[in-house]
């Protein structure tokens, strides 16, 4: 079955909550014109509390889905050890999402390949 890129953004973002939840929720935007590839922050007011994605809308889908990975391991390690903004523990955050996302294929079943069997 062949997905469009919102279906698959949807999904994307979709499994990020199910499969790596946040502490607080977390507002995903796509916005037209960002400097930026994406950003994200955290708000304590107005409560309650979340944590704000802005995705640049003018990127390509695969930039877009990279942007969103990047900020959901940020909005991941937001009060961990880390203390710069791409450290050791955001690294790992962010490697280990971006490989499970390859390997999701957005749940579709993955087709057997021939040398499966043998
Ligand atoms: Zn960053």
């Amino acid at each position: 079955m062949k997905l469009t890129t919102s279906q698959r953004w949807e999904r994307s973002k979709r499994w990020l909550r199910r499969h790596y939840p946040l502490p607080f929720n977390c507002i995903v935007k796509l916005i037209p014109k960002l400097v930026d590839q994406a950003e994200c922050e955290f708000r304590e007011y107005p409560r309650p509390r979340k944590f704000i994605v802005r995705v640049c809308r003018e990127r390509s889908f695969e930039l877009r889905v990279e942007g969103l990975l990047h900020e959901w391991a940020h909005c991941m390690t937001w009060f961990g050890l880390d203390d710069k903004d791409h450290g050791e523990v955001w690294s790992i955050v962010y490697g280990r999402l971006y490989d499970a996302h390859c390997n999701w294929d957005y749940g579709r079943k993955r087709k057997p390949k021939e040398d499966d069997n043998q």
